[in-house]
This record gives structure tokens, sequence and C-alpha cells, in this order.
């Protein structure tokens, strides 16, 4: 994460790779083209329109993040909650504070606001360049499967740290980086993971970036916060 936040916009692992470490996550592509859904076999790319489009198996990763998801709870929401009470009631469920959780809800929203970051050409603008230009769209009174981690704060820089959420429509065209949500009703599941395998990129790009500057929380806060 904090690679990104440096401009390292190109990975080295492409989807058929990191297929075999999960089933369920998000992330983003190379050149930053898009934002990343997985669920199941099936891998969702949403470019700067937020609409969804197939992806071809050798398409690379700079940030990804996965896991077999197994829920461990799984309760029914019935009533409408915003962003804090729905992450109020995820810090519940997964009590520990200090491991990572895996969320999905699959259900109908109210409203959804997201994000999609667009491709960008070399020389790489810094990220937070990026996001200042991001188109963002609001979807209201949409069904659909909202997905991906919790992460501890101790974590921060390695992946966001905090809620990292993105959304994909039931129809499978809409969706992108959730900044803020608030949901009707659905079922919510959760598992927390205690295990974590971490792939790096071996790249000159990598090696020369700065991973540790100062006010790092606050750029990644500003670049995936919602
Ligand atoms: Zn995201």
């Amino acid at each position: 994460m904090a690679a990104l936040l440096d401009a390292v916009y190109d990975g080295e692992m492409t989807m058929d790779e990191l297929l075999e470490h999960g089933d369920f996550g998000l992330g983003t592509f190379n050149a930053l083209d898009g934002e990343m859904i997985v669920t199941g076999r099936e891998v969702r790319q949403f470019r700067s329109e937020g609409i969804a489009s197939d992806v071809p198996s050798d398409l690379k990763t700079p940030f990804a993040c996965v896991t077999h998801f197994e829920p461990e709870q799984t309760i029914t929401i019935d009533q409408p909650l915003g962003k804090a009470e729905f992450e109020a009631l995820v810090n519940k469920m997964l009590d520990n504070p200090n491991l990572f959780g895996a969320v999905r809800f699959t259900g109908e929203f109210e409203k959804v606001d997201t994000r999609t970051v667009f491709c960008q050409c070399r020389p790489y603008p810094g990220m937070l360049e990026v996001v200042a230009k991001q188109p963002t769209f609001t979807m209201n009174n949409i069904s659909g499967m909202m997905l991906g981690f919790r992460t501890p704060p101790y974590m921060q820089g390695i992946n966001v740290a905090g809620y990292h959420l993105h959304v994909l429509s039931d129809d499978r065209k809409h969706g992108g980086h959730v900044t803020d949500y608030r949901v009707l009703r659905g079922k919510l599941e959760v598992a927390r993971i205690s295990d974590l395998e971490i792939a790096l990129p071996r790249h000159k790009e990598f090696a020369e970036a700065d991973l540790l500057p100062a006010g790092l929380s606050e750029a990644i806060h500003t670049a995936e916060g919602g």
C-alpha cells in the first residue's frame, strides 16, 4: 500500500497467481487501471466509469488482498445501518481488534458512494494527485455485494488500516471502491484472519520506493479512506 502512495503502480503478480491465494478480495490493476473485486473465481475490473468488465488472467496487480473466505459468523441485518454503525457491528462480531477481518454483506443498499481510480501513464503521478481527480459515483437503491477487509492499525502501510471495502451490484455491471454507504437489509458474514502471506515485487521501482514517509497514515487515509 505504501508503494502505491509512492507511485509504484506496476506489480508482478498475475490474476491467475493471485487466485491461487484466495477467491475473495479486492485490489487494483497495473497502471492503476481500475478497482478490483474478487468473488468466487470471478475477478471484475471497474474502470473510471464504474462499469465492470471481465479481466484477462494475465493482467497483473500492484496491490491486492485476497483470502479463502470461510464465514465464522453470519447475521441478518433488517434495519438501516450507516457506515459507522455497520463498522461498529462488524467490530463487535470480530471482537479481536488485532486480527484481520474479512467482511461480506449481501443485500440491499439505500446508497453506496464509490470511486474508481483510472489508468495512469508514465511518468506516474503520485497517488494523492490521482485520487484528487478520481471519478466518484453514488448508486441509490441497489442490490449487491460489498466485501473486503478490516486491517489492524499496526499493519498501516502494508495494507490499509481500518475498513477497505469494494462493492459489486447484483447485475455484475457496477461497483468500485466504497467510500460511504447505508445498508437496508441483508446478510452479513465475517471471519477473523490470523495467517498472513505477503508477496513483494522484486523490481527496481519497489527497491527505490520510500515506504515509510512522514505522514504515511494521513496519506493512506486520504487515498483510501471514506
Ligand atoms: Zn479500494
